[in-house]
Parts: C-alpha cells; structure tokens; sequence
C-alpha cells in the first residue's frame, strides 16, 4: 500500500496556525544559535586583535545585546517546548477518537479475530510514537537543518581549508552513526518483544493462581518466570552495550574534530592565515555540525515507529465492518416481533464448515419457544443472526416480513433483548448500569423494572442502594444479583424480542428460580427464544426446537415430544436421572 501522506498530513490541520507558530519561533530560536558564536567572535576580536583600539563600550553594547538574544530564544524555545507538545497531544488525541469510533463500529467478526491486548497497544503506544513524530520531526529537522547549513556556511566564510579539514569526518561519523543505529534498533525492538513475554507469563500465572495453588505448582511457576525474567535482562544488556558504543564512539569523533580544529587552527595562526578569535568561533560552532549527525539515530528511530504506528492506525481505521447498512435501511419505530428463518445457511468463515445448513423456522409474534439441543449444535449462532450480529450467508432471515439486511443495524437491535450466561456490567453504579438498558429513563422507571427483575429488593439493601458502585465487571455482586441487573437492564430497553441465552446455566437452584420468575414476567407479550442447558426450565415454553449438527431434528410442545420418544425425551430423561440420582 502506498504511503497515505494526505490523510498523513491531514490531521495537523485544525492546529495548522498553532503549529506554524511553534515552527516560526523554532525558526528564530535556531538563528539566535546560530548568531551567538559570531558575537562572541566580535567581542573577542576586540579584545585581542585589536588591543590597542579596544572600545570597551562596544563589549558592553554587545554583551547586552547576547542578554536580550539569551532571554529571547529561551522564552521562544518555552514556547516551541510547550505549544509544540501540546499540538502533538492534540493530535494524538484526535487520532485516538477517531480509531476508538471506529472500533465501535466493527463487526463482531473483527473482534473474533484481534486480541484485545494488541488493540490496546494501537491505541496507546503506537499514537504516542505518532504523536512525537508529528511534533518533533517537523521542528527537529528544521533546527538541524538551519544550524547545520548556517555554521558551514560561516565557517566556510571564516577559514574554508580549516572548514573542510572538519568535514572530513562527518560522513565517517555519519556511517558510523547509521551502523549502529541499526544494532540499536534491533535491540531496542528485541527488548520490547521480551517485556511482552514477561507481561504475558505474569498475566497468565496470576490469572490462573488458583489452579497454580490447587496443584502446588509454584516452582514451576517461578522457574518459568525466571526465564522469562533473565531474558529481558540479556536485551537490556544489548541495548546497553550499543548505546554505550555508540555514545561514546560519537564523543571520540567530536573529540578528535575539536582536536583537529586545535592543531590544524593552531598551525594556521603560526602561518598567520587564522587569529585566536576565528579559532574559538571555530570551537564553538563545530558542534552544530555534528550534532544532527548524532541525532540521527534518535530521529530516524523516531521517523520509523511514527510511520509504522500511523500504518497501524491505518490499517484498522480501513477495516471496514463486515455488516453494512444499505443506503436504503429503514429504522422501524415498533415491531410485532415475527421472525422467518428461510432455508438459511451460515458459516463463520469461507473455509469452515457451514454451523447452520437450509434451517426454516418461524416463531411468530408473542410465542415463547425453547430451543435445545448438544452443545455446538448452533443455537447460540442461530439467535446472533436475529440482531444482524453476523450475516446469514444463503437464504433469509424475515422480521415482520421484512429481511433483516433491510432494517438498520440499531435502529433492529433496539427491539431486541438479550440475556446471556455471562453478564457484562461496567465499572459504576447500579443505576448507571440498569439505565444502560435506556439512557432518558427517569428513576421512578429505573426503580420498576428493578422491582420487575427482582433486583429491588438486594438493591436496598447494599450501602448505597442504587448508588452503590458494582466494581469492574460486577466483582461485588453475586451471579444472580448480575443476572437480575442485566434482566432490568433489558426491563428499561422494553424490546419485542427476547433472547435468553442460557441466562440460567451457571446460577443455583435457588437464584435460578427467583431469576426464572423475572425472565417469565420479561417474557409476557413479547417474542422469546429461551435457549436452555437445563430442560427442566422450559417444560412449560409453547414450542420446544430440538437443534443437532445437522438442524432441526424435532419440534412440539414439552408433552408431544415426551411421547414421541425422540431425541427430546432422551435428553430430558438423562438430565432427570442424573438429577435425582
Ligand atoms: P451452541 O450455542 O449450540 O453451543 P454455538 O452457536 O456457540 O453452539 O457454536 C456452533 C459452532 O460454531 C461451534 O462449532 C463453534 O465452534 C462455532 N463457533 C461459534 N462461534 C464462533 C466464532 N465466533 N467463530 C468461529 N466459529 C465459531
Ligand atoms: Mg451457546
């Protein structure tokens, strides 16, 4: 793929007057660098060429102007330090939204595939190296350039023999710098894989600590992170070791042009072809031509991890959802809650098997159907086609009559509600968490569809009621106080659909039945699909779904299918005798 610098450079544009402003004073505070040396060149031209017609007031004169010159490039270089990041932070800012948004609006089948670990990292690190490059390489490469060019071009003025004799060594010092450069950089990317190493032991042996414990592993435990541990430590000592070459390598060269200036000046003044003055012009300036050569290392890593994270940045923010909208897809202000599989197919991915082949089914509105079956069977699978969380891939899905792919994706997923086994709360309060279910309800509405998920009463009682914080994920709730506040939850959202995916797998006997009696009450006048582990639960559902690998393999009320002896009356007579047995 092409370098994308448009879109690059695109994004200086809201701060492009701010921007331009840290450039211009980076401009002058590089040119009162650069005017420095000159003066001191005057002063001490006065003082000792001149010793007979010294004007001291002159000395004065110019001493006070170096003073205002001092103040007026540190004030600048204030404002090229502050302004210049803060552009930067700006944009970084700017770029993280905008990749967050865009996040949000991926498909499921993009987070199937990314771990969440890496997406962080494109959010975090990979913006921040942009953001440096987007400040810094602007304003760098200008103070280099101008301090570089404005002291050769002096310093040619001055002594072009002496000046030449200096540059001499820059393109050594250059080859030098970019050999090493590449050493660092491999040891700097080396050094970054092993920290992640060491991050995804410690996750993993933490995240399991109890089976570590339950099976007195933890030597094992220790050994392996010492590995871990004592190969982040060799990287470190690479990086190290390069930056200590290198370092001290680039003093050596600055060492022996001084050296050079010292001996080459000194021979020149013996000839009368230089004075003390230029000599210490000379001294003062060589460091200007050899620092952008030291800096190179820094700026071309910097060039490099910018480039590479707005490429990261890029490839996400061309990721486009798997699920479009069609430029026509109306948004239904209600639904009845009808819905028509027709011979549908859908597989995952291309080159897996198909999870769903040529299944028809309707439920129609305000029917309560259970659907069971082996686990694998699809019937998770089959109730995400329902919200367009994945696309059918042959036949079609009718709501009301209508195909789903006509319908907006939220303007659909607003009828529907979903109950799942594994609740997801967010990090705050209870009340935040319920109104997640509709953001405009009013507390009297968020009070009763607690009461309705007999929430209200275990709200009551926790230190704050509905202003008590549930802790990341709802740590400080029980599985069955989650399940009733992800149940008022979809009270608040009132959907004429309903799922409930397993909603009651994982509670006690005794929580589930207080859960059951809130998802019943949820269930009245609207369309549900209970998926249920336990068949003991949905006896009295209007229809019961027998789902296998190969489809529907029966379907009836709880009675019929009890006698007709099937795959149904099987499965519930295992779960009775291991019940009771
Ligand atoms: P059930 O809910 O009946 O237990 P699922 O619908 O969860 O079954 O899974 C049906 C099949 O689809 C399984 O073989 C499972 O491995 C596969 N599957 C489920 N989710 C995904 C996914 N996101 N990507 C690929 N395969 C999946
Ligand atoms: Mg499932």
């Amino acid at each position: 793929m092409r370098f994308p610098i448009k879109r690059f450079l695109s994004y200086y544009k809201p701060y492009l007057c701010l921007f331009l402003s840290v450039l211009f004073c980076a401009l002058i505070t590089s040119s009162i660098a650069l005017v420095y040396p000159l003066l001191v060149r005057y002063i001490t031209k006065d003082v000792l060429a001149d010793q007979g017609a010294l004007d001291i007031q002159n000395v004065y004169w110019t001493g006070g102007l170096m003073i205002v010159l001092t103040v007026l490039q540190n004030a600048g270089n204030y404002f090229v330090d502050y302004k210049g990041h803060e552009v930067g932070a700006r944009m970084e800012r700017d770029l993280r939204s905008e990749l967050f948004a865009h996040m949000q609006k991926l498909s499921f089948s993009f987070f199937d595939h990314e771990k969440t670990g890496k997406l962080m990292s494109r959010i975090t690190n990979d913006l921040l190296s942009l953001s440096e490059l987007y400040h810094h390489g602007p304003e760098d490469y200008m103070k280099y350039m101008v301090r570089f060019v404005g002291a050769f071009v002096i310093l040619f003025v001055i002594n072009p023999s002496l000046t030449m004799a200096v540059f001499c060594f820059l393109p050594v010092l250059g080859i030098f710098s970019l050999f090493f450069n590449k050493i660092l950089n491999r040891a700097l990317t080396k050094n970054k894989e092993r920290i992640s190493d060491v991050h995804a032991r410690v996750e993993d042996s933490l995240g399991g600590i109890r089976v570590v414990k339950s099976f007195a592993n933890e030597n094992i435990e220790i050994h392996k992170f010492n590995g871990e541990n004592n190969r982040f430590l060799d990287s470190r000592k690479n990086i190290y070791r390069a930056e200590a070459i290198f370092f001290n390598g680039v003093e050596t060269f600055i060492q022996m042009i001084t050296l050079t200036v010292i001996i080459y000046g000194s021979s020149k003044i013996v000839h009368h072809t230089l004075d003390l003055a230029d000599l210490i012009t000379f001294l003062l300036y060589v460091n200007y031509l050899v620092e952008p050569i030291k800096q190179m290392t820094h700026m071309s890593t910097q060039l490099q991890e910018g480039l590479t994270g707005f490429a990261r940045f890029m490839e996400i923010m061309n990721t486009k959802p798997a699920i479009e909208d069609d430029s026509h897809a109306v948004t239904p202000s209600s639904i009845q809650g009808k819905i028509e599989f027709k011979q549908i197919g859908f597989h995952y991915e291309k080159h897996l098997d198909p999870v769903i082949s040529n299944l028809s089914l309707t439920v129609q509105p305000g029917e309560y159907v259970a659907l069971v079956g082996p686990s694998g069977a699809g019937k998770t699978t089959l109730c995400s086609l329902i919200p367009r969380f994945y696309e059918v891939t042959s036949g079609e899905l009718l709501i009301d009559g209508i195909d789903v792919r006509h319908f907006e994706q939220k303007g659909l997923r607003k009828h529907i509600g979903i109950v799942q086994q594994d609740v997801y709360l967010f990090d705050g309060s209870v009340r935040e968490n319920i109104s997640y279910g509709n953001p405009e309800a009013s507390d009297a509405q968020i009070i009763e569809a607690a009461r309705q998920a007999n929430a209200h009463d275990f709200i009551m009682s926790l230190p704050n009621g509905y202003d008590s914080e549930i802790g990341q994920r709802g740590v400080r709730l029980s599985g069955g106080q989650k399940q009733r506040l992800s149940i008022a939850r979809v009270f608040l959202k009132d959907p004429a659909i309903l799922i409930f995916d397993e909603a009651t797998s994982s509670l006690d006997n005794e929580s589930e039945s207080i859960v059951k009696a809130s998802l019943d009450r949820l269930a009245k006048g609207r369309t549900t699909i209970v998926i249920a582990h336990r068949l003991s639960t949905i006896r009295n559902a209007e229809r019961i779904i027998v789902l296998n690998q190969k489809g529907i393999s029966e379907q009836g009320t709880h009675r019929s299918l009890l006698e007709k002896n099937g795959e149904y009356s099987r499965l519930y007579f295992r779960e009775f005798s291991s019940e009771s047995g």
